[in-house]
């Protein structure tokens, strides 16, 4: 689609080095969408450095002759500059980022009362609050205690084949009312569609949950994770190690859901991501030093 294409021109921009005492630091870009990923390298000999965005803690892990940190974009961060922090020893370097609007599209939905529930639950729907309820926390659950270091080897692939329905960041009106920004990518296509894994992982959630059905969430090491909606069929348990390509599951239409259509989610703990601008792309690429 070509709403995407300033995305996937993101990953080319140049790295570009500031100079800071012993470490350098380099970044894929200075100027960030809602919803893409900062990755970010500090070049030094020093031990692991420390850092913030936006006031949150950035998690260095160690990557050749320096240390690498990823940082996902949300889609609710408001579009300004922000100021980049990090810590080598004594040292401290400081750069700005420019968040931007992702000039997300909007869609609206209209559903059944029945379904509207699953997403608005009134408060005589005990059960329907308490099964949400238990299935944030396993969800919350399966984003605790990532993978530290990246245990993919090549750039992600797409998880199926078939149509775009709904784009990533679509603010979402269901019956009229604001519902929530769009997660992920929806592909739409018959039900029983292979869902493979968009790389090598860890899988950390594989069940049925009441709005999302049958998913399945996978980390990837590195703070980042996928997951995968709507499936009719699981084929993978938690604690399964999965290859890139390895089919996972089948597209259906379980839990909130108007058709067959995979929902597919790629995100940090922090925040959810466009997927695409991780197809095709291996992120470690965006750091490659200038000669
Ligand atoms: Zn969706």
């Amino acid at each position: 689609m070509v709403k995407f294409l300033g995305v996937i021109f993101l990953l080319v921009v140049l790295t570009f080095p500031a100079l800071a005492g012993e470490g350098i630091l380099y970044l894929n870009s200075g100027e960030l969408k809602q919803g893409e990923l900062l990755v970010l390298k500090v070049e030094t000999t020093e031990h692991a450095p420390t850092g913030t965005f936006r006031g949150v803690n950035l998690h260095f892990i160690p990557w050749e002759m320096g240390w690498v940190a990823f940082f996902g974009i949300s889609y609710w961060t408001q579009p300004g500059d922000y100021q980049l922090k990090i810590h080598l020893g004594e040292k401290e370097i400081t750069r700005t980022i420019v968040v931007l609007d992702g000039d997300f599209s909007e869609s609206h939905l209209t559903v059944s009362e029945e379904q509207e529930k699953l997403i608005r639950p009134s408060e005589e729907d005990k059960e329907i609050i308490e099964r949400r309820g238990r299935d944030q926390k396993a969800v919350q659950n399966a984003y605790s205690n990532p993978i530290t270091m990246p245990l993919w080897e090549e750039d992600f692939i797409l998880p199926t084949t078939g149509w775009r329905t709904t784009g990533f960041g679509h603010t979402r009106y269901v019956n009229n009312e604001l519902n929530n920004r769009h997660s992920g990518i929806d592909i739409a296509n018959e039900a029983g569609t292979p869902i493979k894994s968009v790389n090598q992982g860890k899988v950390k959630l594989a069940e049925d949950l009441l709005v999302t059905g049958k998913t399945i969430i996978i980390d990837h090491g590195g703070r980042i994770f996928s997951s995968y909606s709507h499936l009719s069929k699981i084929e993978v348990v938690v604690g399964d190690m999965v290859e890139r390509g390895q089919k996972i599951g089948e597209m259906g239409s379980t839990g909130f859901s108007t058709g067959p259509h995979l929902h597919w989610v790629i995100r940090t703990p922090e925040a959810f991501l466009d997927p695409d601008q991780f197809v095709g792309n291996d992120i470690f690429s965006l750091l490659d030093i200038p000669e």
